[in-house]
């Protein structure tokens, strides 16, 4: 990539548009607009256009190589089609094509996570490794594969989605119509859930001291309860590490990366997660090793819109 190359990466979120211009993984220009979600998929097209042309008129007579687009829900990268956003309320939206049209630049279109997987690997957490495997935690649990410096997307890009891998038959209800799957347990939604539970069971713990009330419970609560030493919360905790570190064993077992990066709030949580899990996942992978590394993310919210942009300089897979 020569120096007076850049590019525009994009990840739209439920309640950001967030655009950056990027050269070399360095971010020289964001802006950022609220998602229009009631007005429709035109309009957000139209304002995603609106944010390229104010990113380029910041270039400063650079060439942009093209865009990258990080957009949540089942996404084809081939297409440039958003099959289903139901965070959008889009089905079969031509994004890619759409765009193109208002801004002439080539478009490269991927699921969010996947896109934010690709910018850690490239310019952040996993920038040492050729093979690792991100996971967000958050709503749900978001993730995405890097196979030798390459993101796997699956048939018509519907792989990886480890959130929805089963680790208990039976168990909790989870948004993709299943039960017990690693999202189940390990996103925040799911934290959040079982520190609801926990506090109606135990009416004396101190993470009513935290809360106040069950409807201010939020991802933090049960660590903040952890550190007043509460027995509640510390058992909700340990709950928590396991469900999470059986996730992380399965994706050792499965894939055996060198990496495992971590995104999302609870990874401010730093060493008081990583440690446990490191703990876990090597006492249960498979066999004697490699360990895999397992890290929290340092591209923080930006890695969905870096990755974004990152995926421009991957040629072969313009699919407009
Ligand atoms: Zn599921």
């Amino acid at each position: 990539m020569q120096k007076n190359m850049c590019q525009i990466g994009v990840d739209i979120g439920g309640t950001a548009i967030k655009s950056v211009l990027v050269s070399s993984g360095q971010v020289l220009a964001c802006k950022s607009i609220p998602t229009d979600i009631e007005a429709g998929p035109d309009k957000i097209i139209k304002d995603i256009a609106g944010l390229i042309k104010e990113l380029k008129e910041l270039s400063e007579g650079r060439v942009i190589t093209g865009v990258g687009i990080g957009c949540p829900g089942a996404i084809n990268s081939k297409t440039g089609m958003v099959d289903h956003a139901y965070n959008l309320k889009w089905d079969f939206v031509p994004l890619a094509a759409k765009l193109r049209e208002l801004v002439g630049y080539p478009i490269r279109l991927s699921n969010d996570a996947n896109a934010a997987a690709f910018g850690e690997a490239r310019y952040g957490a996993g920038k040492n490794y050729k093979n690792s495997v991100f996971v967000t935690i958050g709503t749900g649990i978001g993730s995405g594969i890097i196979i030798d410096g390459k993101l796997y997307e699956g048939n018509q890009s519907k792989g990886a989605e480890i959130g929805h891998i089963v680790i208990r038959s039976g168990g909790e209800p989870c948004t993709c119509g299943r039960r017990g799957c690693f999202e189940a347990y390990s996103s925040a939604t799911s934290l959040i859930r079982d520190t609801v539970r926990a506090m109606k069971k135990n009416p004396d713990s101190k993470l009513w001291q935290v809360a106040k009330s069950v409807d201010q419970v939020n991802g933090k609560t049960v660590f903040d309860a952890v550190m007043l030493n509460d027995k509640t919360a510390k058992s909700v905790f340990n709950h928590y590490i396991k469900m999470l570190g059986e996730g992380l064993v399965n994706i050792a077992n499965s894939l055996r990366p060198e990496a495992i990066i971590l995104g999302g709030g609870v990874c401010a949580q730093g060493e008081v997660i990583l440690k446990p899990l490191r703990k876990f996942v090597a006492k249960y992978s498979f066999g004697d090793g490699p360990m895999v590394d397992i890290l929290t993310a340092s591209l923080k919210n930006d890695a969905g819109a870096i990755g974004a942009a990152a995926l421009v300089e991957w040629e072969e897979q313009f699919p407009v």
